[in-house]
Formats: C-alpha cells, structure tokens, sequence
C-alpha cells in the first residue's frame, strides 16, 4: 500500500538449529573442501580454524542452490575471508591451491588412512606417523606397537566396517535388536537413530536407542542384550559402557564429552538372507555376511527424549543447539536434560518437540537436521 517494493531477503542464521538441512547438498564441491581443511586442522590440534570450516560447511549445506558468484556469500554467516578466497577459487578454477596441499601431503594421508581404523584416534595416529609408520603392514609388523583390543578388532574386520552401511542393513540390524529386547522386556521402545534417522542412504555405523517404559527396568538391559547377541553367534567385538548417571548433575559445558547412559559400540555379524536385497559389498561375497558397527545406547525413559535428540545428530546440529541454548536462552542443554539458568532449574521433556519449545525454536524433524 504504501507503494515501495519489498525485497524479502532470506536470512540464515548462525546456528544450524535454525536451518534446515536435508540430506541434499547443492555446495558438496565447497562443503568438500572445507571439511578437508577442518580436518587437517583437527589432526594439527587447531580446534577454532577446525571448528570455523566446519561451521562454514554446514552453512553452505543448508542453501536451496548450488553458490554461482562470490556474491552470492555476501549475507551467509559464519565465512571468513579464508572461507571465502576458497569459494572464489573453486569457482573460478575448480580446484583450490590450499586444499590440494592438504590432500598431498604425507602426514595429511597417512594420519586420515590411521584414524580410518576402529579405535584409532588423532593422538594414536599421529604417534605412529612420528615414528615413521607409513602403512598398516608397517603396523602389524612392529612387534613394539602394542594394539589394544579395539584396534586389533578395527584391523581384522577392517574391510567390513569401512565398507559403508546401506539403509537395508540398518533397518535388517535394527529388526535383530527389536527382537532381542522386546524379548526381554515387552514393554520396549527400540528406535534407529543416528544418520538413518535423519534419512541418510548409507552410515559408517548403525545408531540404535532403547529403554524400558518403566524407569528403573532399563538398567540391566543393555548387558541382557549384549549376552543375548552373544549367545546368538552375531556379537563380534564389544566395547560396554555401563551408567555413569547422576541426575543432579549441571548439563555439561563441553559438547565432546560423552553422555553418562549405558551404551556399546559393537561389531555385530549380519547375514545376508536378512537384508532386503542382498549385503552392500563390492563385488559377489560368497561369505554370505559381512561385519557392521553398531552403537547402542540405553537411557531411563524420562531422558529419552534427550537422549534421541543427542544421538540423532547431526554432530553439527547439536553443537550449534547446544551453542544456541547457551548464548541465547541461557539454558545448559546435553544428552541428559536442559538446564535453565535463570530459573534453575531442569526443563523436562518427553518429546524430542517438548525441548525445542522450551528453547522456543521451530521444531526441525530429524531429516531436516542434516546439518
Ligand atoms: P554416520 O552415518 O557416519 O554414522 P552419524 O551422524 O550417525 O553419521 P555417529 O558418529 O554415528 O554419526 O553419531 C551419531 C550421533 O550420536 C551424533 O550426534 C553424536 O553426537 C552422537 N554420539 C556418538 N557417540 C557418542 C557418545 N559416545 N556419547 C554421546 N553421543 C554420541
Ligand atoms: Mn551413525
Ligand atoms: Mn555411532
């Protein structure tokens, strides 16, 4: 009325739970490039510039179109001029000079070829790599390196379980784990969680979450299901993390610690008569199975919604939920509860929704968390 054009420009936002991410990305040839330099910085132990790539990533994630000018960044959050040279080169050249330097370079390879191993993380690898450790032959060979019982696992099924994981096979295994606990407790709630949830095609892992509608029942679950997979002949390798829960506890301030339920992290045997259309494998398997990781995680009923949403992800998604409460709610939230530091006191929550609310966030389904 007033007769003056309105120009509605779309602003992201900062925090990846204000964006919706699906599994679409229109930027993977930027998004590529920066996760190479956050992870080169990881392994360098430079955790800001590590973190700022990765952000800048999962903002490109979340636009509707691929990035055709320089211009086109200009109302984007979290790029830095080094983010944004990158950008200019890719589009320009296809290719950029930074990134290309990290891709050939030998610590670069062989720490990102180390860390590709089950329960070999940054520190291990670059110890190997300071002692000229090239190569997993070089590994196995040196009879001074002492591999701990999840490494040793990580090398004999190596080949398996860095083969990604179909969406058939998640949803066979998580058919096993369903049966296994609801026949030790009718009154169950089994959920697949993780990247699948959030309605990825393929995983590095299969994420599954369980408990007991009654609280308290859950507690021996979990060692109930791993003897059951047991005595199955399907339980491979198993790491168990028993409860470490204290319900007066502040959320934690760090999102890298660990939360405090009952959990594994499993290799299980899957078979493939169980997979609807056959094991994703390479080329004919005449085995008939194939390893899988598999985490499992077992809260009490009254956090699970917490529990979900932590273990839904996507990583990214719940550091900047976490940032978000922090910074803009003054509000502490974890795996565990939310925390609301004006009123102090705990927010309850029996939906994923519930939380969301208490942030006073839009509530983004678990496939538009793709961040
Ligand atoms: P992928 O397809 O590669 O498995 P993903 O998103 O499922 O992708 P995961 O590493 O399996 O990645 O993690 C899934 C979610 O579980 C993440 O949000 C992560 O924060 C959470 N998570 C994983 N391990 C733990 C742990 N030990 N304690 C708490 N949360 C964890
Ligand atoms: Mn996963
Ligand atoms: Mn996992």
């Amino acid at each position: 009325p007033e007769g003056r054009k309105v120009v509605a420009v779309a602003t992201v936002s900062q925090y990846a739970c204000q964006r919706r991410t699906t599994t679409t990305n229109h930027n993977a040839v930027f998004t590529d490039a920066f996760e190479v330099l956050a992870e080169c910085y990881e392994f360098n132990q430079m955790e800001g510039r590590c973190l700022a790539f990765r952000r800048a990533a999962s903002v490109l994630k979340s636009l509707p179109r691929v990035l055709s000018s320089l211009e086109d960044t200009h109302h984007l959050p979290c790029l830095g001029d080094h983010a944004k040279a990158i950008i200019d080169e890719l589009l320009q050249h296809g290719r950029a000079f930074d990134v290309q330097k990290v891709l050939s370079d030998e610590r670069y390879q062989t720490l990102k070829l180390f860390t590709s191993v089950f329960g070999v993380g940054p520190k291990t690898a670059e110890k190997w790599y300071r002692t000229g450790l090239r190569a997993f032959e070089h590994i196995l060979a040196d009879r001074s390196i002492h591999l701990n019982h999840m490494q040793q696992n990580g090398f004999l099924h190596y080949e398996d379980i860095s083969r990604a994981v179909s969406k058939a096979e998640a949803r066979a295994l998580t058919k096993v784990i369903d049966e296994v606990v609801h026949a030790i407790t009718p009154d169950a709630i089994v959920a697949l969680t993780g990247g699948f949830r959030r309605g990825k095609e393929f995983g590095h892992d299969v994420d599954i979450i369980f408990t007991t509608l009654e609280v308290g029942k859950e507690e021996n679950l979990l060692l109930d299901v791993i003897k059951s997979l047991e005595n199955q002949g399907v339980l491979l390798y198993c790491d168990y993390q028993a409860a470490t829960f204290d319900t007066a506890k502040l959320p934690a301030h760090s999102f890298e610690a660990m939360d405090h339920f009952a959990k594994c992290f499993l290799i299980l045997r899957l078979e493939a008569s169980q997979v609807e259309g056959g094991l994703n494998s390479g080329e004919e398997d005449s085995r008939g199975w194939r390893a899988v990781r598999v985490d499992l995680v077992s809260p009490p009923m009254n956090r699970y919604a917490f529990a979900l949403l932590g273990w839904t992800g996507s990583r990214q998604f719940e550091r900047d939920m976490r940032r978000f409460a922090r910074k803009e709610r003054r509000m502490l939230l974890d795996n565990h509860g939310l925390f609301d530091k004006n009123k102090k006191e705990f927010l309850a929550a029996t939906t994923e929704k519930d939380i969301f609310d208490h942030l006073g966030l839009e509530y983004m389904e678990p496939w538009q968390r793709n961040a």
